[in-house]
C-alpha cells in the first residue's frame, strides 16, 4: 500500500493511472475505521482497479469544537486494517495540503431544501463543510467511482447532486450499513460510548427496525410519534429528531401514498455522543 500525503504528488500520480485505462474507487474517510468503512474499500476493490482510501478529519465540516477535538484518530491501526483489506493507496494529507490559503472553497452550488432538513437543520454549516471536503478531494483523486456508506444518507444524496451539478463525471456508488450484531449502526463515534450509553444506543436501530417492521399498521406521523416516545423515555438519550421521508426528495411525508420509497432516519445524542442512523422501509 502506498501512502500518499502531499496532494500534488497523489494528482499526479492519480491522473497517470486513469491516462493508462485504469478505474479508480474512492473511498472517503475521517479515519478511526471500523468494518463500515471495510466494507466500502471492499466493494470499491470489487469493482476497479486501484482503491484509494483518504483519512483526514475535516475541520470545516464540524459544527461543534468538542466533535471535532475528541474526534477518535488512530492511523497506525487504520493502516493496518486497510493494507489488510487489499486497500492499494493511502492519502492522509494535513489541513494545508487540503485547503491551501492561497484559494477560496466557498462552493455555489444552491441545494434547496434538501440540505436544510435533518443533519443540515440540526448541523448549521455541516453539509458546506463536507461539499468543501469532497470536491476538492474528488479534485485531487479524479475517482472513476465515488463509495458512500448509506449510514449518511442525507451526506450520500448531497454529495451525489453536487457531483451532477459540477458535471465531475465520477458515479456514485451507495454502499448498505454496516451493523454490530446487536444492530447498532458502526460509527467511529461508538467507541466514545461508556457501557450503559452503548446499551442504551441499541434503541436507535431497534426503534428504526420496529417501524420498518410495522409501517402498514400506522401513519407515517403516528408512528413516528409513538417511537420518539419510546426513545424519549430513556434517560441516555436525547433525540435530536426522528424523521420518515421521501428517498428522493428527503422531506418528510405525511401518508404512504406520499412516496415510492420511504426511509426512518434518525439523530440523537446518547450521553454526549451525538449517533444518527436509517433504515428504507420499502
Ligand atoms: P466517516 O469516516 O464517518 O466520514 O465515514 C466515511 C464513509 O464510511 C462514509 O461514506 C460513511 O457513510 C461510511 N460509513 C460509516 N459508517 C458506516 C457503516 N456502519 N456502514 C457503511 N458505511 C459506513
Amino acid at each position: 500500500m502506498i501512502e500518499f500525503n502531499n496532494s500534488e504528488h497523489l494528482n499526479e500520480w492519480c491522473k497517470n493511472n486513469k491516462n493508462n485505462g485504469l478505474r479508480i474507487g474512492f473511498v472517503p474517510t475521517m479515519g478511526a475505521l471500523h468494518d463500515g468503512h471495510l466494507s466500502l474499500i471492499s466493494i470499491a476493490k470489487a469493482n476497479n482497479d486501484i482503491v484509494i482510501c483518504s483519512i483526514f478529519v475535516n475541520p470545516t465540516q464540524f459544527n461543534e469544537k468538542e466533535d471535532y477535538d475528541k474526534y477518535p484518530v488512530s492511523i497506525k491501526k487504520d493502516k493496518d486494517l486497510l493494507f489488510h483489506e487489499g486497500c492499494d493507496v493511502v492519502f492522509i494529507p494535513n489541513v494545508e495540503a487540503i485547503y491551501p490559503t492561497s484559494k477560496d472553497y466557498n462552493l455555489d452550488i444552491d441545494l434547496g431544501e434538501m440540505a436544510m432538513v435533518l443533519e443540515g437543520k440540526h448541523r448549521p454549516g455541516h453539509f458546506e463543510g463536507v461539499m468543501q471536503v469532497v470536491k476538492r478531494l474528488l479534485e485531487i483523486v479524479v475517482p472513476t467511482v465515488l463509495y458512500l456508506g448509506k449510514k449518511d444518507y442525507q451526506q450520500y444524496s448531497i454529495l451525489k447532486k453536487m457531483v451532477g451539478y459540477y458535471q465531475m463525471g465520477i458515479e456514485v456508488a451507495q454502499c448498505p450499513i454496516v451493523r454490530e450484531p446487536t444492530g447498532l449502526a458502526m460509527s467511529s463515534r461508538n467507541r466514545r460510548l461508556t457501557e450503559k450509553e452503548g446499551k442504551a444506543a441499541l434503541l436507535l436501530s431497534k426503534s428504526l427496525f420496529e417501524i420498518r417492521n410495522n409501517w402498514k399498521l400506522n401513519n407515517p406521523q403516528s408512528l413516528k410519534n409513538q417511537y420518539l416516545e419510546v426513545l424519549s423515555s430513556d434517560p441516555l438519550i436525547e433525540v435530536e429528531y426522528l424523521e420518515i421521508i421521501d428517498a428522493a426528495s428527503l422531506m418528510e411525508i405525511k401518508n404512504w401514498t406520499d412516496t415510492e420509497s420511504a426511509i426512518a432516519c434518525v439523530a440523537a445524542k446518547v450521553g454526549k455522543i451525538r449517533l444518527i442512523d436509517n433504515v428504507t422501509i420499502y
